[in-house]
């Protein structure tokens, strides 16, 4: 790989963290080990890693609260490592914008496959054409989505979920077709993800699941964009 992608990995077991640094680097990437969340933030500040691995439990600043803080100013891919038993952090770490989650005890094998899946995934399209739903516009080319005359932050993952739904506004797409075109179809793990993301997204827009003017679902298969 001529320009390595840059992997930061924040986890407070030092042995996990060195193994994971190790089958990173060996899989090509160039990755690097903080413990604590103030480092973290330092470190993204810093080095610009593409990814951040980073665990939910670490003491100190937690997970969460790094994740959130992240969020205000970089756009890095984000996996949540999480204890099994804490599904209620899975949900807060995906409220706070991380993008993909695994559970903990976890293989490292599997863990460098999904750091390769969220490089994989598109950052840009090339220019296209601004999509219009009533207030709201989807502009592919700049990775922009604007509510009357106000830009609306968006994680990766969330505009790929509006990207993917915007591009075929009459196409009612199942949870795992959604998944298939942002994740890849590789990519293994529960299709109760998308509906995270959905809400996520909802919030943002502004958009109540009873009375949807923009992501409506459709019971029993999954979400298409529109009114409902
Ligand atoms: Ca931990």
């Amino acid at each position: 790989m001529s320009n390595p992608h840059r992997v930061l990995v924040v986890e407070d077991e030092l042995v996990l963290a060195g193994m994971v640094v190790n089958y990173l680097n060996r899989a090509g990437f160039v990755a690097r080990a903080v413990h604590t969340g103030s480092e973290a933030i330092t470190l993204v500040r810093e080095w610009a890693p593409d990814v951040v691995v980073l665990d939910l439990g670490l003491p100190g600043l937690d997970g969460i609260e790094v994740c959130r803080r992240l969020r205000g100013f970089s756009d890095c891919y984000v996996i949540m490592l999480t204890a099994r038993a804490d599904e209620e952090d899975t949900l807060m770490g995906l409220a706070v914008g991380a993008d993909d989650y695994m559970t903990k005890p976890f293989s490292v094998r599997e863990l460098v496959a999904r750091v390769q899946t969220q490089l994989r995934r598109p950052r840009s399209v090339p220019t296209e054409a601004r999509r219009a739903f009533g207030s709201l516009v989807v502009d592919p080319g700049a990775r922009e989505v604007l509510l009357g005359e106000a830009v609306i932050e968006l994680t990766p993952t969330e505009f790929d979920v509006l990207e993917t739904l915007s591009a075929q506004p009459d196409r009612a797409f199942t949870r795992r077709q959604l998944i298939d075109a942002i994740w890849g179809e590789h990519w293994v793990g529960d299709d109760h993800l998308v509906d995270v993301h959905v809400g996520n997204l909802r919030k943002k827009l502004g958009d109540a699941a009873s009375a949807p003017r923009f992501v409506t679902t459709v019971r029993g298969h999954g979400y298409r964009m529109g009114a409902g």
